[in-house]
């Protein structure tokens, strides 16, 4: 049966030279990079360059401003506790409404302990409302965090110069740029960021892996007491062979990045996904096309059709997509992000995402197309 894996932005395949990587660090280099001895050196060794080439994936300054986790979402909540932390006189929050869970489940739990959260909209293409944002900017908030690019939809988000004002008003900011690291340019400084999360497992590394950015002379308390690792900010013995792997993945999506002819080519491939499914079916809409948006992502509601209906008989087809976020497949609700950009709950239930990779190929894309094109009629043909 073919194999056509549409979800990257759920996880993404470990590539083989990153496996390669890993593959010492659970054999003959297994030391501690604690111990003092040679096998710790040469842990600690493959630590500090895993910390370099991350480091260089998000333009640190320094390797220092990079405390290694296990993966967005505990950067996600290490990077929100800190914020909080540090001016505990103020108790306001600004976010979106088309978050990830892992900033927006935190916040709703702060929220019932007495945190005012402002969650800023977005337009019908998913575009954030950045005159609000703006103007939600004030002296009385803590914290401002927004995702660099959506999960659901790929659109990016205009960020520009809210690093600046974040700064004149001494607010912390945090960045989700989960989907986005390894997908579109993503430079630390250029967003005046004080704290940006991201994962490894989003760009070919493995599972279990993740980075918070925590910028130079900005205060990350220890997550408990427990040890001296990661410059005391996070303890506990580090996971060698999976930041290992970080590390080769963060080299390899800074290079493709780096390199326009890469993501043009993703986009290529995503647009003709596009454009071919909605050539071929009749109700088929893309969300957000005409917003900014990350290479590897699309979104398509299918009127007349159930997306878990649809995602099944994909399934069954050997293609693989999702409906929503991975997070929320078990849950079927209507996803909050399409809702937020004013989509009804039954087209956002009949919506599906497609997320390409740099792997992807035009046969892929092809067999997508007649898969989704016999899928969506079939189901059709049975309501
Ligand atoms: N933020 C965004 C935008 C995501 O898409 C995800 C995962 O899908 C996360 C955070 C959580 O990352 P992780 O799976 O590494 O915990």
């Amino acid at each position: 049966m073919q194999r056509i894996y549409l979800d990257n932005n759920a996880t993404s395949p470990v590539l083989p030279e990153i496996v390669a990587a890993m593959l010492p660090y659970f054999g003959e280099s297994f030391g501690n990079p604690s111990s003092a001895h040679a096998l710790g050196e040469d842990a600690a060794a493959a630590l500090r360059a895993a910390r370099v080439s991350v480091a260089a994936l998000v333009g640190a300054r320094s390797p220092r401003e990079i405390v290694f986790t296990s993966g967005g979402t505990e950067s996600i909540h290490r990077a929100l506790h800190a914020a909080l932390a540090r001016s505990p006189g103020l108790r306001r929050i600004v976010t979106t409404t088309v978050e990830h869970s892992a900033v927006l489940e935190p916040l709703e739990t702060l929220e019932k302990q007495g945190f005012s959260v402002i969650r800023v909209g977005v337009d019908g293409d998913g575009t954030l409302d950045r005159a609000a944002l703006d103007a939600a900017l004030t002296d009385e908030c803590a914290l401002v965090t927004v995702m660099a690019a959506n999960n659901e939809t790929g659109v990016a988000s205009d960020l520009t110069g809210v690093g600046a004002l974040c700064r004149a008003r001494d607010i912390a900011f945090h960045v989700d740029a989960v989907q986005a690291a390894g997908k579109m340019p993503l430079d630390v400084k250029l967003l005046g960021a004080d704290l940006v999360s991201i994962s490894a497992h989003k760009i070919h590394g493995p599972k279990g892996a993740g980075a918070l950015f925590v910028r130079d002379g900005f205060a990350l308390a220890p997550m408990f007491p427990g040890g001296p690792q990661e410059s005391r900010r996070r303890p506990g013995t580090e996971n060698v062979p999976a930041l290992v792997g970080f590390g080769r993945a963060a080299d390899l999506a800074r290079r493709f990045v780096a390199d326009e002819h890469g993501p043009r080519e993703l986009a290529r491939l995503r647009d003709r996904l596009e454009s071919e499914i909605v050539a071929r079916l009749a109700g088929a809409r893309v969300h957000a096309s005409r917003a900014p948006r990350i290479p590897n992502t699309t979104n398509i509601a299918f009127e007349g059709v159930e997306a878990e209906a649809l995602l099944g008989a994909l399934s069954a087809q050997g293609v693989f997509v999702s409906a929503g976020s991975a997070c929320h497949a078990a849950a079927r609700r209507p996803s909050h992000v399409l809702l937020a950009m004013g989509c009804s709950a039954s087209e956002a239930a009949a919506s599906l995402r497609f997320s390409l990779s740099r792997l992807s190929t035009d046969g892929e894309v092809s067999g997508a197309v007649e898969a989704v094109t016999e899928a969506v009629m079939g189901l059709r043909s049975l309501a």
